[in-house]
Protein backbone atom coordinates (compact mmCIF):
# COMPACT_ATOMS: atom_id res chain seq x y z
CA UNK A 1 0.00 0.00 0.00
CA UNK A 2 1.35 3.39 -0.88
CA UNK A 3 1.35 6.15 1.29
CA UNK A 4 -1.74 8.27 1.53
CA UNK A 5 0.00 11.77 1.20
CA UNK A 6 -3.11 13.78 3.18
CA UNK A 7 -2.52 11.86 5.97
CA UNK A 8 0.92 12.02 5.88
CA UNK A 9 0.95 15.73 5.70
CA UNK A 10 -1.52 16.27 8.88
CA UNK A 11 1.06 14.15 10.64
CA UNK A 12 4.14 16.05 9.66
CA UNK A 13 2.62 19.25 9.45
CA UNK A 14 3.06 20.16 5.89
CA UNK A 15 0.92 22.82 4.28
CA UNK A 16 1.77 22.68 0.24
CA UNK A 17 2.98 19.74 -1.44
CA UNK A 18 5.60 20.96 -4.65
CA UNK A 19 4.93 18.43 -7.32
CA UNK A 20 7.75 18.03 -9.10
CA UNK A 21 9.26 16.30 -11.97
CA UNK A 22 12.69 16.92 -14.12
CA UNK A 23 12.41 17.88 -17.80
CA UNK A 24 14.77 16.32 -20.42
CA UNK A 25 17.31 19.29 -19.82
CA UNK A 26 17.73 18.10 -16.06
CA UNK A 27 15.47 20.87 -14.67
CA UNK A 28 13.35 20.60 -11.82
CA UNK A 29 9.75 22.28 -12.54
CA UNK A 30 6.56 22.07 -10.07
CA UNK A 31 3.24 23.31 -9.10
CA UNK A 32 2.74 24.09 -5.44
CA UNK A 33 -0.37 22.56 -4.25
CA UNK A 34 -2.21 22.74 -0.72
CA UNK A 35 -1.95 19.25 1.07
CA UNK A 36 -5.61 19.66 1.61
CA UNK A 37 -6.53 18.57 -1.98
CA UNK A 38 -3.33 16.89 -2.47
CA UNK A 39 -5.15 13.04 -2.84
CA UNK A 40 -7.00 14.53 -6.02
CA UNK A 41 -4.03 15.28 -7.09
CA UNK A 42 -2.52 12.15 -7.05
CA UNK A 43 -5.78 10.51 -8.12
CA UNK A 44 -5.59 12.88 -11.60
CA UNK A 45 -1.80 14.29 -11.82
CA UNK A 46 -1.21 17.80 -12.03
CA UNK A 47 -1.46 19.67 -15.18
CA UNK A 48 1.83 21.37 -17.64
CA UNK A 49 1.99 22.06 -20.74
CA UNK A 50 4.86 19.61 -21.70
CA UNK A 51 5.48 22.03 -24.63
CA UNK A 52 6.15 25.27 -22.09
CA UNK A 53 7.76 22.23 -19.78
CA UNK A 54 10.76 21.16 -22.10
CA UNK A 55 9.68 18.26 -23.93
CA UNK A 56 9.37 17.75 -27.24
CA UNK A 57 5.56 18.29 -27.72
CA UNK A 58 3.67 21.05 -29.20
CA UNK A 59 1.25 23.66 -28.11
CA UNK A 60 -1.64 21.47 -29.43
CA UNK A 61 -0.44 18.41 -27.30
CA UNK A 62 -2.95 17.79 -24.37
CA UNK A 63 -1.55 18.10 -20.54
CA UNK A 64 1.42 16.65 -19.55
CA UNK A 65 0.61 15.08 -16.37
CA UNK A 66 2.69 14.91 -12.87
CA UNK A 67 1.82 12.22 -11.18
CA UNK A 68 3.06 12.12 -7.61
CA UNK A 69 4.75 8.95 -6.42
CA UNK A 70 4.04 9.32 -2.76
CA UNK A 71 6.81 7.23 -1.62
CA UNK A 72 9.04 9.46 -2.72
CA UNK A 73 7.96 12.52 -0.37
CA UNK A 74 10.52 14.27 1.47
CA UNK A 75 9.67 17.17 4.43
CA UNK A 76 11.49 20.41 3.34
CA UNK A 77 14.19 20.44 6.21
CA UNK A 78 14.58 23.90 6.13
CA UNK A 79 11.16 25.15 5.03
CA UNK A 80 8.84 22.22 6.99
CA UNK A 81 5.35 23.42 5.89
CA UNK A 82 6.27 22.46 2.43
CA UNK A 83 7.22 19.10 1.00
CA UNK A 84 8.54 17.38 -2.13
CA UNK A 85 7.34 14.68 -3.73
CA UNK A 86 8.75 13.74 -7.76
CA UNK A 87 6.43 12.83 -10.31
CA UNK A 88 6.11 10.79 -12.99
CA UNK A 89 4.66 11.85 -15.79
CA UNK A 90 1.68 10.26 -18.08
CA UNK A 91 -0.13 12.13 -21.38
CA UNK A 92 -3.73 10.84 -22.13
CA UNK A 93 -3.21 8.01 -19.79
CA UNK A 94 0.03 6.93 -21.10
CA UNK A 95 3.89 7.26 -19.56
CA UNK A 96 4.86 9.74 -21.20
CA UNK A 97 8.29 8.02 -23.12
CA UNK A 98 10.58 10.81 -23.14
CA UNK A 99 10.30 11.96 -19.05
CA UNK A 100 13.51 11.50 -17.76
CA UNK A 101 11.81 9.13 -14.45
CA UNK A 102 10.46 7.21 -16.71
CA UNK A 103 13.34 6.23 -18.63
CA UNK A 104 14.85 5.54 -15.50
CA UNK A 105 11.97 3.50 -13.87
CA UNK A 106 12.04 1.41 -16.88
CA UNK A 107 15.27 0.57 -16.96
CA UNK A 108 15.22 -0.93 -12.73
CA UNK A 109 12.24 -2.73 -14.32
CA UNK A 110 14.61 -4.11 -16.72
CA UNK A 111 17.44 -4.87 -13.88
CA UNK A 112 15.24 -6.87 -12.08
CA UNK A 113 14.14 -9.49 -14.99
CA UNK A 114 17.94 -9.90 -14.66
CA UNK A 115 17.77 -10.28 -11.29
CA UNK A 116 19.89 -7.14 -10.16
CA UNK A 117 19.41 -3.59 -8.19
CA UNK A 118 21.70 -1.58 -9.36
CA UNK A 119 22.92 0.74 -6.43
CA UNK A 120 25.07 4.05 -6.91
CA UNK A 121 26.44 6.36 -5.02
CA UNK A 122 26.75 10.12 -6.57
CA UNK A 123 29.74 12.39 -6.00
CA UNK A 124 28.06 15.89 -6.50
CA UNK A 125 30.94 18.64 -7.14
CA UNK A 126 30.05 22.37 -7.12
CA UNK A 127 31.13 25.87 -6.96
CA UNK A 128 29.92 28.22 -4.83
CA UNK A 129 29.82 31.99 -6.52
CA UNK A 130 28.69 35.13 -6.13
CA UNK A 131 25.17 35.79 -6.64
CA UNK A 132 25.83 37.62 -10.32
CA UNK A 133 27.73 34.11 -10.89
CA UNK A 134 31.11 35.95 -12.44
CA UNK A 135 33.54 34.87 -9.72
CA UNK A 136 34.36 32.81 -6.66
CA UNK A 137 32.52 34.61 -3.73
CA UNK A 138 35.25 33.67 -1.40
CA UNK A 139 38.34 36.24 -2.51
CA UNK A 140 40.34 34.57 0.12
CA UNK A 141 39.97 31.06 -2.04
CA UNK A 142 43.10 31.63 -4.02
CA UNK A 143 45.24 29.29 -3.32
CA UNK A 144 47.22 27.46 -6.15
CA UNK A 145 46.58 24.08 -4.36
CA UNK A 146 43.24 24.32 -3.17
CA UNK A 147 42.74 20.59 -2.66
CA UNK A 148 41.06 19.76 0.88
CA UNK A 149 41.34 23.80 1.88
CA UNK A 150 40.99 23.56 5.95
CA UNK A 151 40.81 26.87 6.05
CA UNK A 152 38.54 27.56 3.32
CA UNK A 153 35.93 24.66 4.21
CA UNK A 154 35.62 26.57 7.56
CA UNK A 155 35.30 29.83 6.10
CA UNK A 156 31.75 27.99 4.31
CA UNK A 157 30.93 25.59 7.64
CA UNK A 158 27.71 27.33 8.26
CA UNK A 159 26.54 26.47 5.18
CA UNK A 160 27.43 23.29 4.54
CA UNK A 161 27.25 22.37 8.07
CA UNK A 162 23.27 23.58 7.60
CA UNK A 163 22.96 21.03 4.43
CA UNK A 164 24.86 18.62 6.06
CA UNK A 165 22.35 18.46 9.26
CA UNK A 166 18.96 18.41 6.87
CA UNK A 167 20.51 15.02 5.46
CA UNK A 168 21.85 13.53 8.71
CA UNK A 169 17.52 14.36 9.61
CA UNK A 170 16.65 12.97 6.62
CA UNK A 171 18.51 9.61 7.43
CA UNK A 172 20.91 9.76 4.36
CA UNK A 173 23.47 9.16 6.22
CA UNK A 174 26.00 12.04 4.70
CA UNK A 175 29.32 10.75 5.55
CA UNK A 176 32.11 13.72 4.23
CA UNK A 177 32.18 16.67 2.69
CA UNK A 178 35.17 18.36 1.46
CA UNK A 179 37.05 21.67 -0.64
CA UNK A 180 37.81 20.14 -4.23
CA UNK A 181 40.25 20.96 -6.27
CA UNK A 182 39.44 24.50 -7.80
CA UNK A 183 38.83 27.88 -5.84
CA UNK A 184 35.78 27.74 -4.96
CA UNK A 185 34.61 24.26 -5.35
CA UNK A 186 33.18 21.48 -3.06
CA UNK A 187 31.68 18.21 -2.79
CA UNK A 188 29.04 16.74 -0.47
CA UNK A 189 28.52 13.01 0.04
CA UNK A 190 26.19 10.81 1.48
CA UNK A 191 25.88 6.95 1.54
CA UNK A 192 24.15 4.69 -1.74
CA UNK A 193 20.98 3.49 -2.83
CA UNK A 194 19.15 2.16 -5.10
CA UNK A 195 19.57 3.71 -8.58
CA UNK A 196 15.94 6.11 -8.86
CA UNK A 197 16.86 6.17 -5.02
CA UNK A 198 19.86 7.94 -5.75
CA UNK A 199 18.43 10.26 -8.57
CA UNK A 200 15.81 11.32 -6.57
CA UNK A 201 18.03 11.90 -3.84
CA UNK A 202 20.41 14.29 -6.12
CA UNK A 203 17.41 16.41 -7.52
CA UNK A 204 16.37 16.81 -4.00
CA UNK A 205 20.39 17.86 -2.86
CA UNK A 206 20.34 20.31 -5.93
CA UNK A 207 17.13 21.93 -4.62
CA UNK A 208 18.45 21.87 -1.13
CA UNK A 209 21.58 22.82 -1.72
CA UNK A 210 20.55 25.64 -3.65
CA UNK A 211 18.14 26.81 -1.35
CA UNK A 212 20.12 27.11 1.39
CA UNK A 213 23.01 28.65 -0.23
CA UNK A 214 21.14 31.18 -1.52
CA UNK A 215 20.00 32.24 2.46
CA UNK A 216 23.52 32.69 2.72
CA UNK A 217 23.94 34.77 -0.04
CA UNK A 218 25.52 32.62 -2.67
CA UNK A 219 24.84 30.89 -5.89
CA UNK A 220 25.76 27.40 -6.68
CA UNK A 221 26.85 26.38 -10.18
CA UNK A 222 27.16 22.31 -11.45
CA UNK A 223 28.39 23.67 -14.61
CA UNK A 224 31.03 21.15 -15.71
CA UNK A 225 34.04 23.71 -16.57
CA UNK A 226 32.70 27.05 -15.71
CA UNK A 227 36.35 28.34 -15.27
CA UNK A 228 38.68 27.39 -18.01
CA UNK A 229 41.93 27.26 -15.64
CA UNK A 230 40.57 25.49 -12.88
CA UNK A 231 39.73 21.88 -12.41
CA UNK A 232 36.00 21.28 -13.34
CA UNK A 233 32.95 19.52 -11.70
CA UNK A 234 32.08 15.85 -11.63
CA UNK A 235 29.50 13.96 -10.77
CA UNK A 236 30.96 10.60 -10.69
CA UNK A 237 28.99 7.42 -10.05
CA UNK A 238 29.99 4.27 -7.68
CA UNK A 239 28.24 1.60 -9.15
CA UNK A 240 26.78 -1.97 -7.59
CA UNK A 241 24.47 -4.35 -8.36
CA UNK A 242 22.87 -6.53 -5.90
CA UNK A 243 20.50 -9.28 -5.62
CA UNK A 244 16.73 -8.50 -5.58
CA UNK A 245 16.54 -9.13 -1.39
CA UNK A 246 19.56 -6.39 -1.30
CA UNK A 247 21.51 -8.96 0.62
CA UNK A 248 24.33 -9.92 -1.77
CA UNK A 249 26.87 -7.83 -3.65
CA UNK A 250 27.08 -9.49 -7.10
CA UNK A 251 30.03 -7.41 -8.32
CA UNK A 252 32.07 -8.77 -5.60
CA UNK A 253 33.96 -11.91 -5.83
CA UNK A 254 37.01 -12.26 -3.42
CA UNK A 255 38.79 -14.07 -6.07
CA UNK A 256 38.18 -12.00 -8.97
CA UNK A 257 40.55 -9.60 -10.50
CA UNK A 258 40.29 -6.82 -8.04
CA UNK A 259 37.24 -7.70 -6.41
CA UNK A 260 34.95 -7.68 -9.18
CA UNK A 261 33.12 -10.95 -10.33
CA UNK A 262 32.66 -11.97 -13.54
CA UNK A 263 29.01 -10.26 -13.56
CA UNK A 264 30.81 -7.35 -12.91
CA UNK A 265 33.20 -7.54 -15.12
CA UNK A 266 30.49 -7.56 -17.81
CA UNK A 267 28.76 -4.71 -16.56
CA UNK A 268 31.83 -2.93 -16.75
CA UNK A 269 32.40 -3.88 -19.84
CA UNK A 270 28.92 -2.50 -21.56
CA UNK A 271 30.52 1.06 -19.83
CA UNK A 272 33.31 0.50 -21.52
CA UNK A 273 31.77 -0.55 -24.79
CA UNK A 274 28.65 1.84 -25.11
CA UNK A 275 30.91 4.71 -23.73
CA UNK A 276 31.35 7.39 -26.45
CA UNK A 277 27.98 7.34 -26.93
CA UNK A 278 26.96 6.78 -22.81
CA UNK A 279 28.27 10.52 -22.63
CA UNK A 280 25.79 12.01 -24.76
CA UNK A 281 23.97 11.75 -21.95
CA UNK A 282 26.48 12.06 -18.81
CA UNK A 283 27.95 14.79 -20.50
CA UNK A 284 25.26 16.43 -22.01
CA UNK A 285 26.39 20.12 -22.58
CA UNK A 286 28.44 21.88 -25.00
CA UNK A 287 30.52 23.05 -21.85
CA UNK A 288 31.18 19.61 -21.00
CA UNK A 289 33.93 18.46 -23.13
CA UNK A 290 35.99 21.56 -21.93
CA UNK A 291 36.35 19.59 -18.56
CA UNK A 292 37.23 16.19 -20.37
CA UNK A 293 39.31 17.65 -22.99
CA UNK A 294 40.86 20.06 -20.69
CA UNK A 295 44.67 20.76 -20.55
CA UNK A 296 46.07 20.00 -17.03
CA UNK A 297 44.88 23.23 -15.05
CA UNK A 298 46.76 25.16 -12.53
CA UNK A 299 46.84 22.46 -9.89
CA UNK A 300 48.65 20.24 -11.76
CA UNK A 301 46.02 17.53 -13.32
CA UNK A 302 41.96 17.75 -14.70
CA UNK A 303 41.43 14.96 -12.83
CA UNK A 304 38.51 13.63 -15.74
CA UNK A 305 39.38 10.82 -18.15
CA UNK A 306 39.53 11.91 -21.55
CA UNK A 307 40.10 7.85 -22.63
CA UNK A 308 38.11 4.53 -22.93
CA UNK A 309 40.20 3.02 -20.61
CA UNK A 310 40.12 1.58 -16.79
CA UNK A 311 42.69 1.04 -13.91
CA UNK A 312 42.14 -0.03 -10.28
CA UNK A 313 42.61 2.68 -7.32
CA UNK A 314 43.69 5.00 -10.17
CA UNK A 315 42.12 8.11 -11.16
CA UNK A 316 43.36 8.89 -14.54
CA UNK A 317 40.84 6.74 -16.22
CA UNK A 318 37.16 6.21 -17.29
CA UNK A 319 36.58 3.64 -14.98
CA UNK A 320 38.47 3.26 -11.59
CA UNK A 321 38.08 0.41 -9.38
CA UNK A 322 38.62 1.52 -5.88
CA UNK A 323 37.23 -1.23 -3.49
CA UNK A 324 36.32 -4.85 -4.39
CA UNK A 325 32.72 -5.09 -5.89
CA UNK A 326 32.36 -1.63 -7.27
CA UNK A 327 33.35 0.37 -9.74
CA UNK A 328 33.44 4.41 -10.58
CA UNK A 329 32.62 5.73 -13.55
CA UNK A 330 34.25 9.31 -13.73
CA UNK A 331 32.41 11.05 -16.82
CA UNK A 332 29.65 11.90 -15.99
CA UNK A 333 29.65 15.63 -14.72
CA UNK A 334 27.33 18.27 -13.41
CA UNK A 335 24.95 19.46 -15.93
CA UNK A 336 24.26 15.36 -16.34
CA UNK A 337 20.38 15.03 -15.86
CA UNK A 338 19.73 12.88 -12.45
CA UNK A 339 17.57 10.19 -13.78
CA UNK A 340 19.15 10.35 -17.30
CA UNK A 341 22.62 9.63 -16.31
CA UNK A 342 21.48 6.69 -13.66
CA UNK A 343 19.03 5.03 -16.79
CA UNK A 344 22.18 5.04 -19.24
CA UNK A 345 24.81 3.42 -16.58
CA UNK A 346 21.92 0.64 -16.46
CA UNK A 347 21.26 0.31 -19.30
CA UNK A 348 24.97 0.33 -20.65
CA UNK A 349 25.76 -2.39 -17.82
CA UNK A 350 22.97 -4.55 -18.75
CA UNK A 351 23.53 -5.06 -22.42
CA UNK A 352 27.20 -5.96 -21.01
CA UNK A 353 25.91 -8.67 -18.66
CA UNK A 354 23.42 -10.15 -21.56
CA UNK A 355 26.29 -9.87 -24.36
CA UNK A 356 28.78 -11.05 -22.23
CA UNK A 357 30.86 -7.75 -22.39
CA UNK A 358 34.83 -8.03 -22.23
CA UNK A 359 36.42 -4.92 -20.93
CA UNK A 360 39.65 -5.48 -21.71
CA UNK A 361 42.87 -4.99 -20.46
CA UNK A 362 43.30 -2.69 -17.30
CA UNK A 363 46.18 -0.53 -17.44
CA UNK A 364 48.06 0.54 -14.53
CA UNK A 365 49.59 3.47 -15.54
CA UNK A 366 49.19 7.57 -15.26
CA UNK A 367 46.94 8.31 -18.34
CA UNK A 368 47.58 11.85 -18.48
CA UNK A 369 51.46 11.37 -18.34
CA UNK A 370 52.05 7.81 -20.26
CA UNK A 371 49.02 7.49 -22.08
CA UNK A 372 50.55 8.33 -25.49
CA UNK A 373 52.69 4.97 -25.19
CA UNK A 374 49.47 3.61 -25.62
CA UNK A 375 48.91 2.13 -29.13
CA UNK A 376 45.04 3.19 -30.04
CA UNK A 377 43.67 3.75 -26.79
CA UNK A 378 40.26 4.67 -27.56
CA UNK A 379 39.41 8.21 -26.85
CA UNK A 380 35.99 9.61 -25.54
CA UNK A 381 34.07 12.41 -27.64
CA UNK A 382 35.72 15.81 -28.61
CA UNK A 383 32.55 17.81 -28.41
CA UNK A 384 28.91 17.18 -28.22
CA UNK A 385 28.21 16.66 -31.62
CA UNK A 386 30.57 14.00 -31.66
CA UNK A 387 29.18 12.22 -28.78
CA UNK A 388 25.42 12.74 -30.49
CA UNK A 389 26.36 11.45 -33.24
CA UNK A 390 27.91 8.36 -31.10
CA UNK A 391 24.37 8.29 -29.43
CA UNK A 392 22.81 7.81 -32.96
CA UNK A 393 24.99 5.07 -34.09
CA UNK A 394 24.38 3.08 -31.38
CA UNK A 395 21.60 1.38 -31.57
CA UNK A 396 21.59 -1.03 -29.07
CA UNK A 397 21.71 1.75 -26.69
CA UNK A 398 19.52 3.87 -28.13
CA UNK A 399 16.79 0.92 -28.07
CA UNK A 400 17.80 0.46 -24.08
CA UNK A 401 16.74 3.96 -23.33
CA UNK A 402 13.63 3.97 -25.38
CA UNK A 403 13.45 4.77 -29.20
CA UNK A 404 10.84 7.47 -28.33
CA UNK A 405 12.95 8.86 -25.86
CA UNK A 406 16.26 8.87 -28.26
CA UNK A 407 14.08 10.77 -30.84
CA UNK A 408 13.33 13.63 -28.44
CA UNK A 409 16.76 13.53 -26.54
CA UNK A 410 18.60 13.94 -30.27
CA UNK A 411 16.33 16.59 -31.18
CA UNK A 412 16.92 18.83 -28.02
CA UNK A 413 20.62 18.23 -27.75
CA UNK A 414 20.99 18.79 -31.77
CA UNK A 415 19.47 22.30 -31.67
CA UNK A 416 21.18 23.06 -28.36
CA UNK A 417 24.23 22.04 -31.15
CA UNK A 418 23.20 24.33 -33.69
CA UNK A 419 22.39 27.44 -31.48
CA UNK A 420 26.40 27.04 -29.88
CA UNK A 421 27.49 26.38 -33.54
CA UNK A 422 25.73 29.96 -34.98
CA UNK A 423 27.10 31.81 -32.10
CA UNK A 424 29.87 34.03 -33.30
CA UNK A 425 33.27 33.38 -30.55
CA UNK A 426 35.98 36.06 -29.80
CA UNK A 427 38.05 33.48 -30.36
CA UNK A 428 37.81 33.38 -34.25
CA UNK A 429 37.34 36.54 -34.71
CA UNK A 430 40.78 37.53 -33.21
CA UNK A 431 41.62 34.37 -34.86
CA UNK A 432 40.42 34.86 -38.46
CA UNK A 433 40.35 38.60 -39.17
CA UNK A 434 43.01 38.89 -40.88
CA UNK A 435 43.48 35.90 -42.50
N1 LIG B 1 36.84 17.42 -10.30
C1 LIG B 1 37.31 16.20 -10.93
C2 LIG B 1 36.45 15.88 -12.16
O1 LIG B 1 36.16 16.75 -12.86
C3 LIG B 1 37.33 15.02 -9.96
C4 LIG B 1 38.17 15.18 -8.73
C5 LIG B 1 38.06 13.96 -7.82
O2 LIG B 1 38.61 12.91 -8.15
O3 LIG B 1 37.33 14.07 -6.83
O4 LIG B 1 36.06 14.80 -12.42
MG1 LIG C 1 35.65 14.86 -6.06
MG1 LIG D 1 35.18 10.23 -7.09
Amino acid sequence: MSRDLAKWAKEKGVKYFMVSFTDLAGAQRAKLVPAAVINNVVEGGAGFAGFAAGFVVTPAHPDTLGMPDPEGAIQLPWKPEVAWVPANCTMEGEELAQAPRNVLRRLVAEAAKEGIRVKTGVEPEFFLLAPEGDKVADPWDCAKKPCYDQQAIMRRYDMIAEVSNYMLDLGWEPYQSDHEDANGQFEMNWKYDDALQTADKLQFFKFMLRSVAEKHGLRVTFMPKPFLQLTGSGMHAHISAWSMDGKENVFFDPNGELGLSQKGKHFLGGIMKHASALAAITNPTVNSYKRINAPRTSSGSTWAPNTVTWSGDNRTHLVRVPGKGRIELRLPDGSANAYLMQAVIVAAGLDGIRSKADPGKRLDIDMYQEGHKVKNAPKLPLNLLDALRAYDKDSTLKSMMGEDFSRAYLEVKQREWDAYSSHLSTWEVENTLDC
